[in-house]
């Protein structure tokens, strides 16, 4: 059956040139990738694109244009099955998860996509890529969408977008989904793992929600770690709340000026919230004597989510201007399947 899919472009490699004066890569418009990939036109769906203006490279995405791309996807929401989005891997898993949490009752595919070569080199991965993206986004079973959730599909497989993390800058399987398993890979046939695909049920509709809340701050823990250093976070100007980046299990030092300087800062309103360093597994407060001290302090785990999903969860809650507690409740709990609570 014929689908309808709006590809939005954003800019990335994907799309890009090599600037004739330089040797950088710049972002070009989607007319490039149309000219390079005329076949896409044969798969029979209507497959109609815009480009979001001006194109970036992603390290230049900003949470202004994650309101844009909301904001196109809910006005053309009833016109199409599924949203493809072009977009730079550097911040991908990023957009990804902010997109998750702002598309709310989201019933329709929103699939990420790029690629790590430009569409115009000959071994480019955009092909595969883009491709298998349509097919996704315009999948269906008893005329339901098979994965109404926002996605990356990169290099054969189909991840949860706010599960993902940009790891690899040189292999063509630029992203890891560490802590859930892939939605879907793509081998002969597609092969769709429904029991891990977020369910919808269908009597709600979409609903956006376009108030992002930047005043956070990352604390990446280091050995020899200096209370200068804690005291410059803790002291940025209208700083609402922290991810700490932990060791291990979620494990920091136990010198009581660091324990006092986080203990402080918590009662003062701020928010903490606990990721670890690695890449993967989950933060485990408690299980070992060097993070009791943070939960005596106030702060709140966050279980196995990436930086990522971190970082944009707290700018959604913090949007919604609620109280500290009631954020500190939420982040207890995943929304979108962003974190596994055990
Ligand atoms: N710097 C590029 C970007 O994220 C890298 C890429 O697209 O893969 O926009």
């Amino acid at each position: 059956m014929q689908k309808s899919i709006l590809i939005i472009y954003t800019g990335g490699t994907i799309g890009m040139i090599t600037r004739p004066d330089k040797n950088s890569l710049m972002p070009f418009d989607f007319e490039e990738i149309r000219k390079h990939f005329p076949e896409i036109e044969k798969y029979g769906h209507r497959l109609s694109a815009v480009t979001i203006h001006p194109v970036v490279d992603s390290s230049n995405i900003k949470p202004g244009s994650w309101i844009k791309i909301a904001e196109l996807i809910r006005d053309e929401y009833e016109q199409y099955d599924g949203f493809i989005i072009l977009h730079g891997t550097d911040t991908m898993s990023f957009s990804s998860s902010a997109l998750s949490f702002m598309l709310d009752d989201l019933g329709k595919p929103v699939i990420f996509t790029g690629s790590q070569l430009p569409v115009s080199t000959l071994r480019t991965d955009a092909r595969e890529n883009l491709i298998a993206a349509i097919e996704i986004a315009s999948a269906e079973k008893e005329g339901s969408p098979l994965v109404p959730e926002v996605c990356i599909y990169f290099e054969f497989k189909l991840f949860r977008g706010n599960r993902t993390t940009k790891h690899n800058t040189e292999d063509f399987n630029a992203f890891l989904s560490p802590n859930y398993p892939p939605l879907a890979e793509s081998g002969v046939r597609m092969r769709y793992h429904p029991e891990h695909i977020l369910k919808k049920d269908n009597s709600s509709k979409l609903k956006i929600h376009t108030r992002l809340d930047n005043n956070i701050a990352i604390l990446k823990i280091f050995p020899g770690i200096s209370g200068n250093v804690l005291d410059a976070t803790l002291g940025t100007v209208g700083l609402k709340a922290v991810i700490m980046e932990t060791f291990g299990a979620g494990n920091a030092p136990t010198d009581p000026w660091f324990y006092e300087k986080i203990r402080a800062a918590n009662e003062a309103g701020i928010v903490f919230l606990n990721i670890t360093q690695c890449t993967q597994g989950s933060v485990e407060m408690g299980r070992y004597e060097t993070s009791e001290h943070l939960i005596k302090a106030g702060v709140i785990s966050g279980y196995d989510s990436t930086p990522e999903a971190a970082v944009t969860k707290l700018m959604f809650l913090l949007g919604q201007e609620l109280p500290p507690a009631e954020i500190k409740l939420l982040l207890n709990k995943p929304i979108k399947g962003e974190i596994t609570v055990s």
